[in-house]
């Protein structure tokens, strides 16, 4: 993709862990490289079809002077953040702050951090057989729709489905969401697993009732496995409950793997 870039951008400001230099401040350094899609404006020569610099280095300056971090990696994250929610044709950002003037009592040039932020495509399936099903899977819903870490966030209607697994217990209600998220595969499995403790998740039986189940179905086109997490979800293409909501909203979204699309995957269920 095209690259708008930022080099040394100049900021004054109070970031730091020691309290001097929360009070003296000293000079930050951005680097910063913008992902976006100049054909348009190629085409146009009009600036509303990009990215304005000017104002992206305005919005820098103030989330660094509007703040005092004790790291670097806090005032990245807030930097990374505020661009990619203000300026929505900016994919992904890679932005460095450099600060020369950190106190190291050694000879150095410079300490930096350096952090890359973009957005995702993520299929997140909800579930739930414990009290206020709706209410539990209304209000993720609503924490995805208020954070500012997902948008383009589209869901489908809740279907009521026969447990799978453990029988002995009520109805499911399930669902499916679509959406872009600037986390990383783990950050939003800790992310989903933090709403489920808020909905007092127990974690009692293995498949036995829960008051809010989430997971990751898929995110972008990666293929991952590790001790908490495996993407795509390896029993997605085996349940209803999964396939159905997700045909509803996506029916050409295509597995990685197989190469399938949703509706295929459904369809091969009921053979
Ligand atoms: P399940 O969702 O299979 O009914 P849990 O919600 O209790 O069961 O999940 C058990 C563990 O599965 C979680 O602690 C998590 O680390 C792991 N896990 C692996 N892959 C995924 C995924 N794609 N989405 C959600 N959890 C996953
Ligand atoms: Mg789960």
């Amino acid at each position: 993709m095209d690259i708008i870039r930022i080099e040394e951008l100049q900021i004054f400001a109070h970031h730091g862990v020691f309290p001097s230099e929360n009070e003296k401040g000293q000079h930050f350094y951005i680097n910063a490289e913008l992902y976006v899609d100049t054909e348009q404006a190629g085409h146009t020569d009009a600036l509303t079809d990009s990215v304005d610099y000017g104002a992206v280095c305005s919005l820098l300056s103030e989330v660094m002077t509007g703040q005092t971090c004790k790291l670097l990696e806090a005032a990245a994250q807030s930097c990374a953040m505020a661009v990619l929610r203000t300026f929505p044709l900016v994919e992904r950002i890679v932005l460095e702050i450099r600060k020369p003037e950190a106190p190291i009592p050694m000879a150095f040039r410079s300490v930096s951090v350096q952090i890359d932020r973009g957005w995702h495509k993520a299929v997140i399936a909800l579930g739930s057989n414990m009290g206020d099903s709706r209410a539990y899977m209304t209000n993720a819903v609503t924490a995805l729709r208020n954070s500012e870490e997902f948008r383009h966030i589209t869901v489908s209607d809740f279907i009521r489905t026969k447990p799978y697994g453990y029988t002995e217990q009520a109805d499911f209600l399930n669902g499916i969401l679509l959406c872009e998220t600037v986390h990383s595969p783990h950050g939003l499995l800790r992310y989903l697993r933090s709403l489920e403790q808020e909905a007092d998740r127990k974690r009692d039986i293995h498949w036995g009732p829960r008051t809010l189940d989430l997971d990751v179905i898929f995110y972008d086109d990666v293929v991952m496995s590790d001790e908490e997490l495996t993407v795509p979800h390896p029993d997605m293409q085996n349940r209803r409950f999964v396939l159905a909501p997700l045909v509803q909203i996506a029916p050409y979204y295509r597995h990685p793997v197989s190469g399938l699309t949703a509706a295929q995957m459904l369809e091969r269920l009921h053979d």
